[in-house]
This record gives C-alpha cells, structure tokens and sequence, in this order.
C-alpha cells in the first residue's frame, strides 16, 4: 500500500486511523453480524452511532442545548437554498461575499426573497476580507449569511462580522472544527462533511431552536425543511448512515488529540510553516493578505503559469497530490485539514525549497 500526501480541497484527506478502524468494521460492525453499510437506519445500533456522532460533536464544539443538530444530505449547495426558504420570514437576508461558494449562496437566495450584497472583495479576486465592522444591514434582514473560510481563494474571517444585532449564518463547510468557534454568536452553523469531517454526502446544520418554524411556505421540500428534520432526529428519510458513521470516527479522533483547541494549534503550527516558507521564497507566493490567510487553503503562484504547471506536475509525481489551484483561479492551492499529518507540511516545503534551487 502507497499513500500519498493528499493536499485536495475536498472530498480530502482522513485521519488514518479513522480508515484503518473503518476497515477493520467493514464486514462486521460490533457483533451485528453486518457492515454498516447494511444495517436499518431504524435498528438500536445505528441510532447509537448518530446519537454518539451527536454527542460528541456536542461535547467538542460547546453547543449549547438550545441549539439543533442535524445530519442532511445534498451538499453545502442544497443549503444555499434550504437557508432562505427556512429563515426568510421578512423575506430579506444580507451576504457578504467574499468568494465562489458565498456568491453562489447569495445568487440561489435571490430566488426565495430579496438578497441584498452588502460587501464584497470580488474588487481583487476575492485574496482579502472587507471590513465588516459598519456593513449597511438591512433593517428588514432575517439574517446576515457568511462564508467564513472561503476554500477556493484561501482567506478566513479572523473576526465576525458585525451583524447589528441580525441572525449570522455561517458556511463553515472548509473550517468545520478546525478550531474552537463560540456557537452562541451564530444562528446557523453549516457544512459539507468532505472538507474537514468525513466523506462526501453528509451535511451537518446546526441551527438555533428559535429559527426553526411551522409556518413555512407550502413551496418548501419536506426534506429541506429544518423543523421536520429536526423534529425527527435528521431521519425524516434514510440519512448517509455511512458517512454519519465515518464522521462520529473523526469526531472521536479529534477528542482523542484533545479536542478544538489542540486541533487550532497543530493547525497553526502547519499553516505557518508554509507560510513561513512563502514569505521568504524567491519563486512562490501567497495570493492573500496576510491578516486574512486560512489556516485550511493556503493558495500560491509562481507567476508564471508554465512554471506551475511543471510544478504541480513534479510534486505529483514526488507524492504530492492534488495541489493544483481551483480551476477557476489557476496556481497552487494546499489543503491542509486537521487530517493532514505535519510532516506532510514540512515535506512540501522540502520539496518546494528544492524546486525553487533547480528552477531560479
Ligand atoms: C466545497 C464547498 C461548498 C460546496 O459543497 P458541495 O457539498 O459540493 O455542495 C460550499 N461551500 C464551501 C465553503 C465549500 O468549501
């Protein structure tokens, strides 16, 4: 067996030792006689793993009780559209966008109500975060809608924006536990599990009690209605019992390590590695400001696009995958999750530093 260092946005890398447990269960999850992939999302067995998955995501993000769980299915993009349709009550929301997946967000909630942009970095390809300390808020605004860490252009909000007093809403999808977060200065917290969590097709919402409604539109999916997913314990239908499984493993890892605040520091100590590399290199930059850099995605270029592509072509074959730039932006992106190991971080900077000998 050969693993690679896998610097992919996402679906991403996992913690080895989630994998290996996973392996070990495949055919025969704890005297079920059966995998989990086989089992009734109805029998004691699986409603233990979501109860525990629940439990320990509880345990390690602080979320207070009057706030709701939820395990969903169709993507951060399905919830573009199942946030406004659940927290339009006035019909109006603000966006601040600051890359591709808040854009994307902002341009689905235009379809249910009135969405206004009241910010936006777009001006320099989206490599900074606005100022959001004095944003023009709508008076009417059910909510004030974020990407906190933006996956394709590489910036984070260090500090929240200042919502007036409105509901936030945050797509936390590429910084989901990467570190310790307050819950109580949200109103909705959500995310794609592949990023920082766990397989592909498991959404997790978590969704203050007092935003989740009856009266909503006769229009709104049953299965994108919060209320009814909450009322049922996410199991309105057969949730990704899979995935749920593969997410509650990670959640243990990361208390095992010891929790958020252990996870923040390895992460910073990785980040600034590369970091600390970019800033004196002669050949490579990072394309964001710094008081706005990700801990997550760190993107890079040479400036010269030959030059990048003979890069990533060469990295890959030393072991290094998935380092291209989002298609849209061209260049260097590393993904560097909680799952990414230091020494994934410290070989590429080795493999980056001899690079830039051979090509300067
Ligand atoms: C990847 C990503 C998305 C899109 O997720 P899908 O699960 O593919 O719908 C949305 N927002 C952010 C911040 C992302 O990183």
């Amino acid at each position: 067996m050969s693993r690679v260092y896998n610097f992919s946005a996402g679906p991403a890398v996992l913690p080895e030792e989630v994998l290996k447990e996973a392996m070990d269960e495949m055919m025969e999850y704890q005297g079920t006689g059966m995998s989990v992939m086989e089992m009734s999302h109805r029998s004691s067995a699986f409603q233990k793993i979501i109860d525990e998955a629940e439990a320990d995501l509880r345990d390690l993000m602080n979320i207070p009780d009057n706030y709701k769980v939820l395990f969903l299915q169709g993507g951060a993009a399905l919830h573009f559209a199942s946030v406004p349709m659940n927290l339009m009550k006035n019909g109006v929301a603000d966006y601040i966008i600051t890359g591709q997946w808040a854009k994307k967000a902002y341009e689905e909630a235009k379809k249910y109500g009135k969405a206004n942009a009241i910010a936006s970095s777009a001006d320099e390809t989206f490599t900074y975060i606005p100022d959001c300390s004095d944003l023009p808020i709508d008076e009417d605004a059910d909510y004030v809608y974020i990407c906190q860490n933006n996956t394709i252009y590489g910036t984070v909000f260090h500090e929240l924006p200042n919502t007036k007093g409105k509901t936030l809403v945050a797509d936390v999808s590429s910084c989901f536990l990467s570190e310790p977060i307050d819950v109580e200065k949200y109103g909705v917290i959500y995310g794609g599990a592949q990023k920082n969590i766990g397989p592909a097709g498991v959404q997790i919402v978590i969704i203050r009690e007092d935003l989740l409604r009856d009266d909503l539109p006769e229009y709104v999916p049953t299965m994108m209605n919060f209320k009814v997913q909450a009322d049922k314990g996410s199991m309105y239908n057969t949730p990704p019992c899979y995935g749920i499984y593969i997410c509650g493993k990670v959640f243990k890892w990361i208390k095992k390590r010891g929790g958020l605040e252990a996870m923040k520091k390895y992460n910073e100590e990785k980040a600034a590695i590369l970091y600390d590399f970019l800033d004196q290199s002669k050949l490579f930059k990072g394309t964001v400001r710094k008081e706005d850099r990700s801990l997550m995605n760190v993107p890079f270029v040479t400036g010269d696009k030959d030059m990048d592509a003979k890069f990533v072509a060469e990295a890959k074959a030393a072991g290094f995958e998935n380092l291209k730039g989002h298609r849209t932006v061209g260049g260097m992106r590393a993904s560097i999750y909680n799952a990414m190991p230091i020494e994934g971080v410290e070989k590429l900077v080795e493999f980056m530093k001899k690079f830039e000998e051979e090509n300067m």
